[in-house]
């Protein structure tokens, strides 16, 4: 395959819902596409970064940035070489950091790639399922609201419920949730809000544990490895890490300290599918579970986040919900939601196209790059 041109194109969308977290609220949606046309097919990758830099340090402005002036460039020096994607992608490592800029270009050339070779993502990664369950993110909010969303999602079809939570905004929440919805599939994620050395947050967090939750999402700071390994004795309830966890490297150093029981995979916040694919091998290996995670994607990210959570380990609840919780319209065919499920796209490729007009219409402005 041979790079004739690639554009990013920025886009600013905003969310149907805005989504409230212990490190703030995501509502405006700046979203870099990128588009690979190549000699046998054309591809599109989504770059996931948010507008800011609280849930990683990335963020969409330094993506666009680094994009443009350090991983485009690079990809651009060999592209009339008949090289494969891993070849290409290894040219991106000499630029440390960025997983989720790597992730677009990566993305977009394995949309390209498997177009032109006729198969769909989910089955090049060996996926096993045609649907998976779909889940919805509550926000941070007080018991009545918080009811009133799950309340809301329910009727929209939603089994399965995760409740972002932050110190003040936990075990009141959850004891009212669970007085409605004793039943409900549950789990909590904090996006790193407590810490294990303070006594009350300990105290909360063990408390929490009686809640018959699915699990607990990265209760702890990303690089508290060691507090996760002592949460995780002290609590029956699954310990899930999905900030701490940005390269195979730190998964392998989680496994070794047994700082989890599982780990929330994103394929664009870990610097790609390929490395979610393997994250997913060393999980299955190591007997850790596994739930598929969503980065507030639109309709083209989302779509292989669907191809990677369909693999044959992810045994947990995700959070990967239908586009009607996120963008009207969304960049592709909505992803519509089936009896609590989602359909994983089996379409070439990522198994979705873009619709130009929708781009059109959100682009803020684009940069092409042409091979020479
Ligand atoms: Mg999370």
């Amino acid at each position: 395959m041979r790079i004739r041109v690639v554009e990013i194109c920025r886009l600013d969308l905003v969310l149907l819902n805005a989504l409230r977290t212990s490190v703030g609220e995501h509502g405006r949606r700046p979203v870099l596409i990128i588009r690979i046309i190549t000699d046998e097919a054309e591809g599109f990758g989504e770059c996931s970064a948010l507008g800011e830099p609280t849930y990683t340090e990335e963020y969409s402005d330094a993506a666009e940035a680094v994009l443009i002036d350090h991983l485009i460039p690079r990809l651009m020096r060999n592209s009339s070489d008949d090289l494969p994607v891993e070849r290409r992608i290894s040219s991106l490592d000499a630029v440390r950091g960025h997983p989720m800029a790597k992730a677009a270009i990566e993305m977009a050339l394995l949309d390209a790639e498997l177009r032109a070779r006729e198969i769909s993502l989910a089955s090049y990664l060996g996926a096993t399922q045609s649907n998976i369950p779909a889940g919805a993110n509550i926000s941070i909010g007080t018991p009545d609201e918080v009811i009133a969303a799950v309340a809301q999602t329910m009727v929209a079809g939603y089994q399965r419920i995760k409740c972002k939570i932050a110190p003040g905004h936990d075990l009141e929440v959850v004891r009212a949730l669970r007085e409605v919805y004793p039943k409900v599939v549950l789990s909590l994620d904090a996006n790193g809000a407590y810490d294990y050395d303070n006594p009350e947050h300990r105290f909360i967090l063990r408390a929490l544990d009686g809640f018959d939750l699915t699990a607990i999402e990265q209760p702890l700071a990303p690089d508290d490895l060691l507090g996760h390994a002592r949460l995780a004795k002290d609590l029956e309830t699954a310990i899930l890490l999905d900030e701490s966890v940005t390269t195979l490297g730190m998964l392998r150093v989680a496994i070794a300290l047994g700082a989890c029981d599982g780990i929330s995979v994103k394929p664009a916040r870990v610097g790609g599918i390929l490395i979610a694919a393997k994250m997913h091998e060393l999980c299955v290996d190591a007997g850790l579970h596994l739930a598929i995670g969503g980065m507030l994607e639109t309709g083209i990210g989302r779509a292989a986040a669907l191809a990677v959570g369909a693999l044959p380990g992810f045994d947990l609840p995700g959070d990967l919900g239908g586009s009607e919780r996120y963008f009207s319209p969304d960049l592709t065919l909505p992803h519509e939601l089936r009896n609590g499920q989602l359909i994983v796209p089996s379409g070439l490729g990522i198994g979705v196209i873009p619709l130009e007009n929708v781009i059109a219409s959100a682009r803020v402005r684009n940069r092409l790059f042409q091979a020479s």
